[in-house]
């Protein structure tokens, strides 16, 4: 096949590379590739331009060595345990997970013959005692989802180390414009590029990332092996998205915070939840290791739980309720049915999801739209409440 050319000029955007494999002029020329000698493709379930493409400028952002895109962030995340751990293995992980994540670690692994235990990441001196059993692997979130805990990441990464475990750093809801956890010794990263860093809602993808070269060859090798490749299309529109990325998330997380801030907690609104307000528990880490700001994320907690969403949810439409996050838009979830729904209710409540929990994402909306918003949703709840009280 021989490409268009367009006499001297060349398209001014990256295009999209959807061929499954690559073709060559003989066997000295396939040769050559797989022995790394010239730059080129063979497999697009190896590699991919467009993969390859998104892969580096995230690499750039997370200051990795190395990194690889994925067909979800649970392939990055799967990706990135099977590349650690083999059987007889212990891997430690913190008990507020996204969901999957620990049902990953706790069902899944288990048919492997890894055990696992869960362990408050928050609780320093607990953590310090669950590394002496050395496990192989700690996984953590830098922000929680949903109550929006923030690690002390620059001590759980000294305590890893001096146990000798690799840390994992699932950084989906701090993005590498918040925080970069490999600058400070996490072993291995991950983002769900699904969320905010493709930001609009229309692609699923993860990445992940490391600084260990034997780490990433095996890495990139299971990625291939069991099949856990990103489509071409998915990484082309999500290179798009990367150029937006830093904007959307100065201006989502600036609007968490000034809405976080405008909230009036009473009788209706019990909590609020936000790492940047006064009575969070991790405010002053927050305050100073993350400037750019906390994030894009928010919960709010209604009184009258399950009927009380409700109500709010059918008050404003224009907050669409989706279970997902980072989009440009503001939207809401409900961790109790979505989320965390297949982890019991003790385990739940332990770490505060009720039912009256929404997890809000907060768009790049003007503020005082957003603030208009939330201000009738909580109307209309204090309408229910009254009518039943
Ligand atoms: C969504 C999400 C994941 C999983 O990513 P997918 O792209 O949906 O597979 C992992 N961790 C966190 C924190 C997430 O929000």
């Amino acid at each position: 096949m021989s490409l268009p050319t367009f006499g001297p000029s060349v398209p001014h955007v990256f295009p999209l590379y959807t061929a499954a494999s690559y073709e060559f002029a003989d066997l000295d020329a396939i040769e050559e590739v797989y022995a790394g000698q010239s730059g080129g493709y063979i497999y697009a379930r190896d590699a991919h331009p467009n993969a390859g493409l998104l892969a580096n400028e995230l690499n750039t952002r997370e200051h990795a060595q190395w990194g690889y895109m994925t067909g979800s962030g649970m392939a990055a995340i799967t990706a990135g345990i099977l590349g650690v751990v083999k059987a007889g293995d212990h891997v430690l992980y913190s008990n507020r997970l996204y969901g999957r994540t620990t049902q990953l670690i706790q069902q899944q692994l288990h048919r492997f013959g890894v055990t696992s235990a869960s362990v408050d990441c928050n609780d320093l001196d607990g953590l310090a005692a669950a590394l002496e059993t050395k496990p192989k692997l700690l996984m953590v979130e830098t922000i929680s989802n949903p109550m929006l805990r923030v690690i002390d990441h620059l001590a759980v990464s000294r305590l890893c180390r001096y146990a000798g475990t690799k840390l994992f750093v699932d950084n989906t809801f701090a993005t590498p414009l918040l925080c970069r956890p490999l600058e400070i010794g996490a072993d291995l990263v991950m983002e769900s590029v699904t969320k905010i860093i493709n930001g609009h809602g229309d692609v699923t993808l993860g990445y992940i990332g490391g600084t260990d070269p034997e780490l990433g060859k095996q890495v990139n090798a299971i990625i291939s092996i069991w099949g856990f490749s990103a489509s071409p299309f998915d990484c082309w529109q999500a290179s798009r998205s990367l150029s937006t990325f830093e904007l959307r998330m100065h201006a989502s997380s600036q609007n968490a915070k000034a809405l976080a801030e405008s909230l009036i907690i009473d009788d209706v609104l019990i909590n609020a939840i936000h790492p940047n307000l006064h009575h969070h528990p991790d405010r002053e880490y927050a305050d100073v290791h993350f400037p750019a700001g906390a994030g894009h994320m928010l919960g709010i907690e209604l009184v009258g739980g399950r009927s009380a969403v409700n109500s709010f949810m059918r008050a404003v439409p224009e907050l669409t309720f989706t279970p997902s996050l980072g989009d440009v838009h503001t939207t809401l979830s409900h961790p109790d049915s979505t989320s965390h729904r297949y982890e019991s209710t003790e385990t739940k409540l332990a770490q505060g999801i009720t039912p009256g929990l929404i997890r809000v994402s907060v768009g790049i909306e003007p503020i005082v739209e957003l603030q208009n918003l939330f201000h009738k949703g909580l109307s209309a709840v204090r309408q229910m409440m009254a009518t039943i009280r």
